[in-house]
Order: C-alpha cells, then structure tokens, then sequence
C-alpha cells in the first residue's frame, strides 16, 4: 500500500520551508517563502498545502511556541519579538484552513525527532540535536520520547563560564550574562570578532573559544542527560574542523568521571553532525504529521 501523502512545514524566523513527502522521510516537493507579516506568510502557506492531497500537516515552528494541548493559546507563537507574530494562532490558523489534523511542536524539537528516527540517531533510545546558528536551540529525545517539559527546554540558554581570553564574557544574549547562545551563536561570533563566522581561517582564536563553548555544552548535555548520542547541527557547524577539537574538550572537561567506551574511545562516534543535513527538521515535520494520525506508531 502506497504511502499517505503528508505535509511538512519547517517555520523560520527567515524563511518558511514547506514540503510533501511520507512517513519514511521521502520528501517529493519543496518550496521556500521569506517570513513576512503573517497576513501576507500565512495565505502563501495554505495555498502551497491546499492542493497537495496530504492527510496530515506537521509543523516545527520557531519560538517560543505554546505546546502545552490543554492550553487556549496551544499551537500559538507566543513573545517573539519578530514584527507581527507574537501570540499569532499559527497552528490553528492553519488547521482550520486546511481541515485536516495538524501537530505542531518547535522546530529543534522536530529537527531532533527527524534526526533520532531517520537520522543521525537512529534505533537510539535518547539523542540531545544542538544547532548552532543565528540562535542555539536544542531538541532532547530521553527514554524514547521528546522532552517537553513545563514550557520546553531551552539549552541554548544554558549559562557558562567564560573562556580564558574573552573579550565579551557578557555575550549577546539581551536575556543573559553569560549564556551559550549569547556566548557562541554565529552572530556572538561576528560581534567578538568583527568579522562573519564563515571568514574566520580556521587557525584563528576564535575557534579555540568556540571549541570550549561548544564542549562545555556538551560536558553539561552528558552530565544531565546522558545521550547515547549528540548531534551538533547549524550554520556555525559547516566549519567541519570543530567536530574533532569539540570532542577532545568535552573529554577534558569531563576529567574521566563519566565512563563510557563509546564516549571515551570512539568520540567520533557519539558527537556527530546531522545525517539529515539541512533537511533534518522537515524530516521531523513528516514524522509528526504521521504521529498525528497514527498515534500508536509514535
Ligand atoms: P538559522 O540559525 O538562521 O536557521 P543557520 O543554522 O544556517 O540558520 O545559521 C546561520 C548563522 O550561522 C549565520 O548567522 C552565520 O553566523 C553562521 N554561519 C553560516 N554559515 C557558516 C559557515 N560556513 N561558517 C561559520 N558560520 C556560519
Ligand atoms: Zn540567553
């Protein structure tokens, strides 16, 4: 039997990534639109589904998002500063013009699930996925499900202690003295150095701050959660050279107290980049249109 078609939307601050594919992660069509206003994105959204013939919808959204069902503002976009979105009724905006069963959760939370399921994480109980880009978002998968907790986590807003020789020990982040994303996101990069992330030679001190911010990250990620695997995704990753340099600095910080094999002897095993590459999140959307109508196969 063939397949139900299903629909995909990835929604970012920038751009609106929308797809048709299955439940195996087989993505047949794609189309991009920038994020506008809402009145302009969202009627270009409906059209692009409207005649697609999909049974569900799945939308990984950017936050912060109401997740909670028995909430009245579930499936909202909540506080965003970005013009015009904040405490739109994204999902149910979308439900009711399509009439057909919609989920809706973050899109690191749906990038995390395309990655545990048909990616980088795959047949893995748990699995953190950390993308390091304009923002530093994190999606946990423990004991065989996503985490949501009371709101969601927020990893990026884990605080950290500086590295020797910043200049900006404050970091972007208007929220936080000190936070990961603050600390390390691609625009934290620019403003230390003065220069975009992707110009800086790889010799450069900068990378050597990145690389301790990234493992202490991945140090905090063990010691809480435990994975049997991270992915570390997002722009600022492309510079394929700090996979290796994270690895061992996560293993000093741990200073030999967790002990596990694959962690100690096989890191290039346990800190990975995605297998989805930038598909990863429409992957997941997939996934949780299918959850959707097929709940019993979460
Ligand atoms: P977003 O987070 O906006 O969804 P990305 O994950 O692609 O998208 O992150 C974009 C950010 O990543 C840019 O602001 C830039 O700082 C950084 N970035 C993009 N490409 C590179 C690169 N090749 N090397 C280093 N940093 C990069
Ligand atoms: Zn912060």
């Amino acid at each position: 039997m063939d397949l139900p078609l299903l629909g995909a939307l990835e929604g970012g601050g920038t751009k609106m990534v929308c797809a048709v594919g299955t439940a195996d992660g087989t993505v047949l069509d794609r189309a991009s639109f920038e994020t506008g206003l809402p009145e302009t994105t969202l009627p270009r959204l409906i059209h692009y589904f409207q005649d697609k013939g999909i049974q569900a919808l799945g939308i990984g959204s950017f936050g912060p998002v109401d997740l909670r069902a028995e909430s009245k503002t579930y499936g909202y976009i909540t506080s965003t500063p970005k013009p015009g979105w904040a405490y739109i009724p994204f999902m149910p905006i979308l439900r009711d013009a399509l009439e057909i069963p919609v989920a809706f959760d973050n899109d690191v939370n749906a990038a995390a699930l395309g990655e545990w399921k048909l990616g980088a994480g795959c047949g893995l109980n748990s699995l953190v996925y950390i993308t390091v880009g304009t923002g530093v978002g994190a999606g946990i998968v423990a004991e065989g499900r996503l985490v949501h907790g009371l709101v969601h986590p927020e990893l990026g807003h884990m605080l950290l202690r500086p590295e020797p020789g910043e200049i900006n020990p404050r970091g972007v982040c208007p929220y936080h003295d000190g936070c990961l994303e603050g600390l390390a996101s691609g625009p934290s990069i620019q403003k230390r150095w003065n220069m975009p992330a992707r110009e800086l030679p790889p010799d450069h001190r900068a990378w050597e701050l990145e690389t301790g911010y990234l493992a202490q990250c991945c140090a905090n990620v063990i010691v809480a959660y435990s994975p049997e695997r991270i992915v570390l995704g997002g722009g600022v990753m492309q510079q394929e050279f700090l996979y290796s340099r994270i690895r061992a600095r996560t293993l000093e910080l741990l200073g030999g107290y967790v002990r596990s094999d694959i962690i100690e002897r096989t890191p290039e095993t346990y800190i990975v980049p995605p297998a989805l590459g930038n598909n990863s999140a429409v992957v997941g959307a997939l996934l949780l249109a299918n959850q959707i109508i097929h709940p019993d196969r979460g």
